[in-house]
């Protein structure tokens, strides 16, 4: 048989981090590798859905998504976001984000077309790209506080680029791009006429600095594709009810292609979302903020005391720490120690980077419970109380 699986499937992998989840169950350990946001779904999101199944809006939508959910996001985009848009023509309700991201590159990028991702970057990104056929180029953020400069866009940028991919907060760096980085990318896509997407699935994740969303900079409306969902904010991640707000003359193909793969977003659920949209106060949303600090603390100081000196986060749910004093080659060969020895699953820095940078990175992902998280400190803790001891009996 000369059957073989598609250039495409050979080019992308896996993700690391499934296969990190999977490896913490066989060894009945703490998983910080996922974020899987186990914290409680609000009740009107939930009673929302319930209703709406009762009420037997059960059946496929329209391409865009029901009217009550896409007129709930936009006035939650004029609010929150400083984005005007119709909810007829410029909202898309899509199956998740990643299912937003999916859909606006087969709409928008062809084969070939070069697409600038900033580094450390979130998988899904990279191997969408690779999926639809475009060549992802590099742009690599200077760790510790995850700076660039204009100049690093200029250096990969070549005729054939035709977009950029903006993530604030990011996964899995936790930066929050500020007005002037996000200045420069706009006058940048302006001059080499790039579309700019931006996934703000961490938005209200914010513990430094604001949100800014990028489709608000001058003249950057008609050529910002912004992605963003539900997943994270209500905790459901298992729901896929996210969205696409775009200038309408890029919409309509959107959701054709969103159609095409995923038909529509669950209908009870988009139901349950738009009751939270438009039924939960502000102080629902400064809440995150505050409960998610904490748990940033919490794992970042426990990082801290066993010598992985983190990143500190300035937003999203994720921390990358230096792992160069754990044993091991690579930043695989460190995780698997350190789920050995402590029982918590974090994620290879190498699943971020193209070429070497993560190798001395983990990630680690603090949408925990209190109690869960607390735990997993606990167990991180023993390591630097081995290592302590370790050396004791080596003196000796
Ligand atoms: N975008 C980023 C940056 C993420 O980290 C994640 C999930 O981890 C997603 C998108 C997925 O979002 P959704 O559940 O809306 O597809």
């Amino acid at each position: 048989m000369s059957l073989s699986l598609s250039r495409r499937a050979a080019r992308t992998s896996q993700s690391e981090i499934r296969l990190m989840s999977v490896e913490c169950e066989r060894v009945n350990g703490i998983n910080l590798a996922q974020g899987v946001c186990d914290t409680p779904v609000p009740e009107v999101v939930r009673e929302g859905a319930r209703r709406a199944m009762e009420r037997g809006i059960n059946s496929y939508t329209r391409a865009e998504g029901l009217g009550p959910i896409r007129q709930a996001i936009a006035a939650k985009m004029k609010r929150f976001n400083g984005i005007e848009c119709d909810p007829e023509t410029e909202v898309i309700v899509n199956s998740g984000s990643t299912g937003s991201f999916y859909s606006a590159c087969l709409a928008l990028l062809n084969p070939g077309d070069e697409f600038i991702l900033f580094e450390p970057y979130y998988g899904y990104h990279l191997n969408t790209l690779l999926a639809v056929e475009a060549v992802p180029v590099y742009v690599t953020l200077r760790a510790p506080d995850w700076k660039f400069s204009p100049e690093d866009l200029e250096r990969v940028v070549t005729p054939r680029t035709r977009g950029i991919m903006i993530n604030s907060p990011a996964n899995p760096s936790g930066k929050v791009f500020t007005r002037e980085e996000l200045g420069w990318i706009a006058e940048f896509a302006q001059r080499h006429d790039l579309f700019v997407f931006t996934d703000e699935i961490y938005e209200y994740f914010v513990y430094e600095g604001r949100h800014i969303s990028p489709a608000t900079l001058p003249g950057m409306w008609d050529r910002t594709i912004t992605i963003s969902g539900y997943s994270k904010t209500f905790s459901i991640t298992g729901w896929r009810v996210g969205y696409t707000v775009c200038h309408r003359k890029w919409a309509q193909a959107i959701a054709y292609f969103h159609d095409l793969i995923y038909v529509c977003a669950p209908a009870p659920l988009q139901m349950g979302v738009a009751e939270g949209i438009i039924n939960l106060p502000e102080s629902f949303y400064r809440g995150i903020s505050a409960e998610y600090v904490q748990k940033r603390d919490l794992l970042c100081g426990a990082l801290q005391e066993i010598g992985l000196t983190p990143s500190i986060p300035q937003g999203a749910y994720y921390v990358l720490a230096d792992a160069s004093s754990l044993p091991g080659e690579t930043s695989k060969e460190k995780s698997m120690e350190l789920l050995r020895s402590t029982g918590v699953a974090s994620v290879a820095g190498s699943a971020f980077y193209h070429g070497k940078g993560g190798d001395d990175l983990l990630r680690f992902c603090f949408a925990k419970t209190d109690e869960e998280l607390g735990e997993a400190c606990a167990r991180l803790k023993k390591l630097r109380q081995r290592s302590q001891l370790g050396a004791a009996t080596l003196k000796a």
